[in-house]
């Protein structure tokens, strides 16, 4: 059994790494913190790290359970999960089935307007630079993974919107688009990583188009507390208690 977690890794915008006496497998703790356009807006609500943390338990599982390969090992409290340690590809993959966000700015298209496929899109993970969206040869000029490896995660992005999809429609849900990240596990084997939850995608309630995500806080359109707090209840099958 992994005993508590003893040293601090890594700490970002919404989220702590702590290593464990198991050098495979860490800690990954979920802040209260809410940050929005690269952190120059900043807030925070007691309960959010937990009901993120929660959700994307469940959606972890959910992928899993359908051969999706996930770093995700075990819920430990409300807000800590035990993941395999990954080496991250420094990408970040937005899936997208409708428009919204910088794809209806770059587009000029209507936000909520549905795309006849799924979109991939890539963007280069660096703060410093704004994570600006890249293709696949600047992908190859960076060095920053092969072919065959963008190919791979194509692949399981896709396998993971094609499950997300109809979970959250059955829910009354729409998943508008959602960012992933990857890495590799100890094995040696890619795997889909970081958190999946209303940070990072964009769910809007189907019957009103009421949003439920980050947007909330992004634009100041209501309670990101109460859109959580209804992500976790259609999510996870009953309502937040703590
Ligand atoms: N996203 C994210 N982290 C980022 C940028 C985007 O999790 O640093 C998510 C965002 O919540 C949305 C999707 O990726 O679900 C697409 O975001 P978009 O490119 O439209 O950018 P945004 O308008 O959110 O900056």
């Amino acid at each position: 059994m992994v005993q508590p977690p003893d040293a601090k890794l890594y700490e970002g915008k919404a989220k702590i790494l702590y290593a464990t006496t198991d050098p495979r497998i860490l800690v990954q703790e979920f802040k209260d913190d809410l940050t929005a356009f690269n952190a120059q807006k900043k807030g925070t609500f007691f309960g959010k790290g937990a009901l993120n943390c929660q959700i994307s338990a469940v959606l972890f599982e959910l992928l899993a359970s359908r051969g999706v390969p996930v770093h995700f090992r075990s819920l430990e409290t409300p807000r800590r999960m035990l993941i395999d340690r990954l080496e991250m590809v420094p990408l970040e993959v937005v899936v997208r089935n409708r428009v919204a966000g910088s794809l209806a700015k770059r587009l000029g298209i209507p936000e909520g307007e549905e795309l006849s496929f799924p979109v991939v899109e890539w963007y280069y993970k660096r703060d410093d630079l704004g994570d600006p969206m890249v293709n696949r040869d600047h992908i190859r000029v960076l060095k920053l993974a092969s072919d065959a490896v963008l190919d791979k995660i194509r692949e399981i992005a896709l396998k993971t919107n094609e499950i997300l999809l109809p979970f959250y429609r059955e829910r009354g849900i729409l998943l508008v688009d959602m960012k992933l990240e990857f890495g590799w596990n100890p094995a040696g084997d890619l795997v889909l990583g970081d958190e999946i939850d209303g940070d990072t995608s964009r769910l809007w309630e189907a019957e009103t188009g009421v949003r439920l995500d980050k947007d909330l806080f992004r634009m100041d359109l209501g309670s990101v507390k109460e859109g959580y707090e209804k992500i976790y209840e259609k999510v996870v099958g009953h309502a937040n208690e703590s």
